[in-house]
């Protein structure tokens, strides 16, 4: 907002001055200034400069001084065609230049062909050899993209017998019933996904219960699919992102499950616009030459996945959904061959709530439409220790890396976003997914696990999927059984708890690369891959501690430039990790040779013992001159923790280690400081070094600005933070912090 009116402000006064109109002088001035003779060559000339001001602020992200200074140099200019001219070098010059804007940079690099690439775009052979035939019994056959008619039977009898319970809640709440969709634009945030839910559920719920209130719900939200024509943000990848992957989806499967009550008029208003969208989305990802694509980023397997399935909807009836199918299944091949190996993933647990549907979707849709099964990945068989691991002894919060909500302000029950992450104060986590993957590979544990969180009351955004999903003859390990520490060594990420009870306490440790250690020699093996990591955080060697049922010090949730100084780490001059604050992506153009070196080197769980050592040195930028940043994290339960690093710089530097609470961050004595929630204490004993300076500061952060400048958002206050530095710089320094957790009630104890 106070972007909006900053650059309304500046846009007037550059009208007023442009127009000869002193924007504060007299007013006889100001009437003379309207005379036509006065005022037509200047309205065409501020014209002009607004439009050139416009192009490069917009679309290239220049800063305004220097679009200032560029447009002063060309008023020198005389004639109108040496404008036109100019112009036109600037649209040249600025394609060939990295852009300024976090955005734009993104778009760019799509755009700009790999010079590592040699020959055909790979994903072509993909789409010649991998499979994405539709299988021969379902051509001419509605439904079949996830179920045919004879399973539909067998799911509806389920729903009345073993998947009772959960059937009646999936149809306690159905969007399309309780709700209308949105009016054409419908461009508030999110609202069209919204839309593709609500058809994909109210056509399925129409197919078990075969009740036609629920059928003209379906079609009610059908038609206003059809009535955007844009699928998406009109100002930000249109009908190429993320609504376009939902709506594909929706109205795809909506079309192929409702195809037989639907009469010939609305499938063919339906068909057409599914394949005037898919076309468009088609067009956007196709492969030419030198063509780089973002495999791991859900803003390329979203919308595939909903091309796939869109695909598989209209098989046989328009001549380019075979096209469709095999770019969305060469497109995925690599999107699952680059997935994390070991179930952790790296944009944070909001984008795996976010975005595994949209993994499970595609992968389901192509094993029932082509037979082929794509799941067996350890990326996939490991996912539900991710899940398990990730949520807080609560079950109402997560170890929260990378982009997560709102940090404190979520915590707090505050914020825009709490209303949408916990609605009715229960925690949306689409845990039914497990039950998927569960039934996928046999796996007791994952079913566990759902169990566990079905215990918390956690809510999905498709409970639907469950009667399909659920596999009722499963039988659970208890998460009790289950161990309660896991170490994720792809990512390096350590969890641990005491045990899975609310009251218990846990960790989370984490010192590796962006993407995990895979990726480097993927990248090698895919020139056509191209990281786009800005939802992961420069936050080597960071953890967070809960304990009590309270989150005691850790992360400060989605940034829009995320910094190391929302994170329980070490500043080196005051400068953080990787490229931080150039953007939202910190780890853009950092080498990940660089990046891999960032590891755990020593992990030791145990019950009454945990030892993890990480290695951040290489985190940093190399003319920061950091040679050691070593921190041993060791937990004891009997002692509590010890944090102790050993840092080694090229040249002498203030060296601060920070640490983080949501509130009740106090000062106690010289050396030793506190963080106080209600009934928990923190205490905090700085060790090492002897000499400090300290200081208790708010925690500001950038919040992601609207899709298309992320980093553009406003400021926001989250929590507060300890800054702990050297009393002077440094080559080398030892930092040692003791903390221990306290009943307050028991300390008041002490203290009579
Ligand atoms: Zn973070």
């Amino acid at each position: 907002m106070i972007g909006w009116i900053h650059n309304a402000y500046a846009t007037c006064s550059v009208a007023l001055s442009g127009l000869g109109i002193p924007v504060c002088s007299d007013p006889g001035a100001a009437i003379s200034a309207l005379a036509p003779c006065y005022l037509l060559p200047r309205l065409r000339r501020w014209l002009y400069s607004a439009f050139v001001q416009h192009i490069l602020q917009h679309i290239y992200g220049l800063p305004l001084s220097l679009i200032l200074r560029i447009k002063r140099a060309t008023n020198q200019l005389a004639t109108a065609s040496d404008k036109v001219c100019l112009v036109l070098i600037l649209v040249m010059l600025f394609h060939a230049l990295p852009l300024f804007a976090q955005d734009a940079r993104e778009l760019q690099q799509e755009k700009t062909p790999s010079k590592k690439l040699k020959g055909e775009q790979p994903l072509i052979a993909l789409m010649r050899s991998c499979k994405s035939a539709l299988r021969p019994d379902l051509i001419g056959v509605h439904p079949r993209v996830y179920v045919t008619e004879k399973e539909i039977i067998e799911l509806r009898q389920r729903a009345h017998t073993s998947h009772q319970e959960l059937w009646r809640q999936a149809i306690s709440h159905v969007r399309a019933m309780e709700t209308t969709p949105p009016p054409a634009p419908a461009q508030n945030r999110r609202d069209q996904n919204e839309v593709g839910i609500a058809i994909a559920e109210a056509a399925f719920v129409y197919q078990i219960e075969r009740d036609k209130k629920y059928l003209d719900a379906a079609k009610r939200f059908m038609d206003a699919a059809v009535s955007y024509d844009i699928w998406g943000y009109a100002n930000n990848k249109p009908n190429v992102d993320l609504a376009a992957g939902h709506l594909l989806y929706g109205l795809g499967w909506g079309y192929d499950l409702l195809y037989n009550d639907l009469s010939e008029a609305e499938r063919t208003r339906y068909r057409d616009k599914l394949i005037k969208q898919a076309r468009l989305l088609a067009e956007y990802f196709k492969p030419t030459p030198g063509r780089t694509f973002a495999y791991s980023q859900n803003h390329t397997f979203i919308p595939m996945a909903g091309l796939g399935i869109a695909a598989y909807a209209l098989y046989g009836e328009t001549p380019e959904a075979a096209e469709w199918a095999s770019l969305a299944r060469a497109i995925f091949d690599r999107v699952l061959t680059t997935y994390s190996q070991d179930g952790y993933y790296y944009e944070g647990f909001e984008y795996w709530i976010f975005s595994t549907p949209w993994l499970i979707h595609y992968v389901d849709a192509h094993a029932h439409a082509t037979g082929e099964d794509l799941y067996d990945r350890p990326g996939f068989r490991e996912m539900y220790q991710y899940v398990a691991h990730s949520m807080l002894p609560s079950g109402n919060y997560v170890f929260d890396f990378g982009d997560v909500f709102e940090g404190s302000l979520t915590r707090a029950g505050k914020g825009e976003e709490y209303p949408r992450t916990h609605p009715g104060s229960r925690f949306h986590t689409n845990y039914n997914l497990l039950y998927r993957l569960a039934q996928r590979f046999q796996s007791r544990e994952a079913q566990g696990v759902a169990e566990w969180l079905k215990s918390f009351n956690q809510v999905n955004a498709e409970d639907f999927w469950s009667l399909v999903w659920f596999d009722a003859n499963l039988k659970p390990v208890p998460i009790a059984q289950q161990e309660a520490w896991h170490y994720f060594p792809d990512h390096d990420v350590v969890y641990w708890r005491s045990d899975w009870t609310t009251n218990a306490t846990a960790f989370a440790f984490k010192c590796g690369p962006s993407e995990g250690h895979h990726t480097l020699a993927m990248l090698k093996e895919f020139p056509d891959w191209r990281l786009s990591s800005g939802h992961a955080h420069p936050d080597a060697n960071s953890f967070i501690i809960f304990a009590r049922g309270e989150y005691l010090t850790g992360d400060t949730g989605y940034a829009g430039v995320p910094l190391t100084e929302h994170h329980n780490t070490l500043l080196i001059g005051n400068k953080g990790q990787a490229k931080e604050g150039n953007g939202h992506d910190a780890f853009a153009e950092v080498s990940y040779e660089r990046l891999d070196r960032i590891r755990i080197a020593e992990v030791k769980l145990d019950k009454d013992y945990v030892l993890v050592r990480g290695d951040a040195a290489s985190a940093y930028e190399p003319e920061l001159g950091v040679r050691k940043f070593v921190r041993q994290f060791t937990y004891r339960p009997s002692e509590g923790f010890t944090v102790s690093d050993e840092v080694e710089i090229a040249k002498p530097t203030v060296v601060t280690s920070v640490l983080h609470a949501d509130s009740g961050l106090q000062k106690e004595t010289n050396n030793s400081f506190s963080i106080n929630v209600p009934d928990v204490k923190l205490l905090i004993d700085a060790v090492e070094p002897k000499e400090t300076q300290s200081a208790i500061e708010v925690n500001t952060l950038t919040a992601p600005g609207p899709p298309g400048s992320v980093d553009k958002g406003e400021r926001q206050e989250r929590g507060q933070k300890l800054l702990l530095s050297t009393s002077r710089p440094v080559t080398s320094t030892r930092f040692v912090l003791r903390m221990k957790v306290e009943n307050l009630s028991q300390g008041r104890q002490r203290q009579r």
